[in-house]
């Protein structure tokens, strides 16, 4: 923000704040601000019976509410408050970059409100990449419990770090899941230790180019006191590592699914294994868990355990806490959710699958598959996916809007490849494609559901895709039960 910078500790008294977008993160940033004595205004683009009624009760606080209109800028604004999906381009950050006036989002807020409310402010390990982040920091969160101490997952993840911060308990330590989008708009957060995942096109449309989307997603980096975590396999990461300006003595710290190398956690014969944390890593590597407490233990999930063990040991978490939080971690649903086994057939739910990144690494942990796939692909190419998966296709059901794209791939790729086309998008066309994938598979093979598309050409939300997959699922086992 250079300039633009506001001190962090903001006097709020009679502050002209404009909040843009109700919302989960616009509503009760507004109330926290008002609360704090900013003249808070609410501008947002929607005028629709669920907004007024949001507009009313935020009204009968005092705070000013404007629908219909998220582009105009209130001429008196010092600073805007944005909820973390509004493109950057929109007429509004455009107007506050004319008037000098800086543009925080829910991320940066809560970063300056922290500690505000009496409570200490406990320290961040941050979680960003393309795939991945929310099962890292459900994990992160469930190792650093079973070390006793007080923590929860917070950010893009259900509870938001707003609430989190300015909420009534008191934390020791935070696992928070950061967007690309929440860290475009977030200059200042420091955290203790972070973690870029992996980094994979997606969002470019929002971002604008990948080295717009690498350079935010790489802010996560920026002042880290302890520990920068990076994927070995996945070089982008070590250079945002690299780029970043950290604290002197903050460490870079790589994971990898190979043998670890000094100052990187690894696997060496199916244990998980830290270099990093050790007291001599040039000769010694300390044992954290095995590669079945991880669950499940797919080869890209290991990797996510693996950064959130590294994450944990920066924060002095000792082995044996990373082997109990693994070992209690349970996956949310829809990511690799296995469904049931009919006749020596596996049904794995991966709905969460929603890009081609995170659909490759779904079909590696699978040998022989039956892939039900299609959607929306927004502007995805899948040559590359089909090409590397190909040798572990026993067939391949499309459904969805954007099917033929991944036809034409298979047709390129896996010409051998049986394919069914889907050419119905009623709310019985899964349990179709569930029958149809039963039909094609063989006893050990595994009917996998990882669209590598969004959902919403045909469901709400990949939510209800799952949900759609799984209900034809258990029917089928019902009845062959
Ligand atoms: P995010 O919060 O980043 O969307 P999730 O943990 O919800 O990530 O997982 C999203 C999808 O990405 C899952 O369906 C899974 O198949 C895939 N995935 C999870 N971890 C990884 C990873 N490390 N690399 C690639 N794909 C992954």
């Amino acid at each position: 923000m250079g300039s633009q910078e506001v001190s962090s500790t903001v006097d709020w008294q009679g502050k002209h704040v404009t909040v843009a977008g109700l919302g989960v993160s616009g509503i009760p940033a507004a109330r926290a601000l008002h609360e704090r004595g900013a003249l808070v205004t609410v501008v947002n683009d929607g005028d629709d019976e669920r907004a007024r009624a949001q507009a009313a009760e935020l009204e009968a606080l005092g705070i000013t509410v404007r629908l219909g209109d998220g582009a105009t800028l209130p001429p008196s604004t010092e600073l805007v408050v944005t909820a973390p999906g509004w493109q950057p381009d929109k007429p509004l950050f455009l107007a506050a970059a004319e008037a000098d006036v800086p543009v925080w989002g829910d991320v940066e807020l809560a970063w300056r409100l922290r500690g505000t409310n009496g409570r200490k402010a406990a320290p961040w390990l941050a979680v960003t990449g393309t795939n991945g982040k929310t099962t890292t920091v459900r994990m992160l969160a469930s190792i650093l419990q079973a070390a006793g101490l007080r923590t929860a997952a917070v950010g893009n993840i259900g509870v938001s770090l707003l609430d989190a911060v300015l909420g009534e308990t008191e934390y020791d330590v935070l696992a928070v899941e950061l967007s690309s989008y929440q860290l475009h708009w977030a200059p200042s957060p420091r955290a203790h230790s972070a973690a870029v995942l992996n980094l994979a096109p997606d969002h470019l449309d929002w971002h604008g180019s990948m080295e717009a989307y690498a350079a935010d997603k790489g802010r996560v980096y920026e002042g880290n006191t302890v520990a920068c975590v990076y994927n070995v396999a996945d070089p982008a990461t070590e250079d945002l590592v690299r780029e970043a300006d950290v604290e002197e003595g903050c460490r870079a710290i790589g994971f990898t699914l190979g043998a670890p190398g000094p100052s990187q956690l690894g696997v060496v014969d199916g244990i998980l294994v830290d270099r990093a944390f050790v007291a001599n890593r040039q000769k010694q590597a300390q044992e954290l868990a095995e590669v079945t407490d991880v669950n499940p233990p797919a080869p890209h999930n290991i990797a996510n355990a693996l950064a959130a063990a590294a994450l944990a040991r920066a924060f002095g978490v000792e082995p044996a806490a990373v082997r109990d939080g693994l070992r209690a971690f349970r996956p949310d649903a829809h990511r690799i959710e296995h469904v049931a086994d009919i006749d020596e057939v596996r049904y794995v739910d991966d709905s969460k699958a929603t890009n081609t990144h995170a659909t490759e690494a779904s079909l590696a942990a699978y040998d022989s598959i039956v892939w039900i796939a299609g959607g929306l692909a927004k502007g995805a190419t899948f040559d590359e996916l089909v090409a590397g998966a190909a040798k572990r296709l026993r067939g391949v059901v499309l459904i969805g809007a954007d099917r033929a794209l991944i036809r034409e791939a298979l047709t390129r790729h896996a010409p051998e490849v049986p394919v069914v086309d889907l050419d119905r998008t009623d709310t019985g066309a899964m349990s179709e494609a569930v029958a149809r994938a039963a039909a094609l598979a063989r006893p050990g093979d595994t009917v996998l559901l990882a669209p590598a598309c969004a959902s919403m050409d045909m469901y709400t939300n990949y939510n209800k895709r799952g949900e759609a997959f799984a209900d034809a699922v258990r029917a089928r086992a019902d009845e062959s039960a």
